[in-house]
């Protein structure tokens, strides 16, 4: 099956929570997304990988999303290595998608900088005939890296106002991460009470920046060309 738009999270909930909306709102305009899990999230704090794998696909039937894969790395434990690249690589190839979405690199969760990192090398070395993997060569046109620091200036931001609905309910499908006053589990910044109108303010700050409800911001590495300007800003 190939796909328009394919997205890489460290954990089961990172593209919901960074990308959800955007992921829906791709899946409304027709595109065919995809959302690959790097590890099972066994390392988290609340849940068991079991749980965090039925929440993970409750969560992409929401987004609509096409396929959910997880790579099985270890949790806590994402590296850089040839291998680890290698799997990434397949998936490129077999679904062959012309966007990539996935972490912006400085972020101070280690996987989430190195699932960017190798989501990068795979994107470059996908392109490469010479890495065997006995599937047809593909380079995804572009990544857009989502969860920017606050001093990064957005490349852009989806309007994504129309989708918030979605995006919460697949937020909302990691029961297990979120706060919940009957868990006896011990507390994250996840299951914090104010976590999620925290994301919320998020995506409203970046709405108010291009004049809409909600956005998600998204950084490109190079400049964002526009072919018509007539046609874009009017
Ligand atoms: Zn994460």
């Amino acid at each position: 099956m190939q796909l328009d738009v394919l997205a890489f999270g460290a954990h089961p909930d990172d593209v919901e929570l960074f990308a959800g909306g955007t992921m829906a709102k791709m899946a409304a305009l027709g595109y065919s997304t995809g959302i690959v899990d790097m590890t099972r999230g066994e390392l988290g704090t609340r849940g068991t990988a079991a749980l965090r794998r039925h929440e993970a696909a409750k969560a992409a039937e929401i987004l609509r999303v096409k396929v959910r894969e997880n790579l099985g790395l270890s949790d806590g434990e994402v590296s850089v290595t040839p291998q680890a690249r290698l799997k990434v690589i397949r998936l490129l190839r077999k679904y062959r998608p012309q966007l990539v979405l996935t972490h912006y690199w400085d972020d101070r969760h280690p996987d989430h900088a190195h699932t960017s990192r190798l989501v990068a090398e795979a994107v470059h070395h996908s392109g490469l005939a010479k890495i065997k993997t006995r599937q047809e060569r593909h380079r995804p046109r572009i990544i857009l890296y989502f969860k920017i620091p606050p001093h990064t200036i957005p490349s852009f931001i989806v309007d994504v106002s129309d989708h918030i609905e979605q995006r919460t309910a697949a937020i909302a499908a990691h029961r297990s991460q979120l706060f919940d006053p009957s868990s006896r589990e011990p507390s994250t910044t996840l299951s914090q009470p104010d976590f999620l109108t925290h994301v919320e303010t998020i995506h409203s700050f970046y709405g108010t920046l291009i004049g809409k409800k909600k956005g998600e911001a998204f950084h490109i590495k190079g400049i964002l060309e526009i072919k018509d300007p007539v046609l874009h800003f009017r």
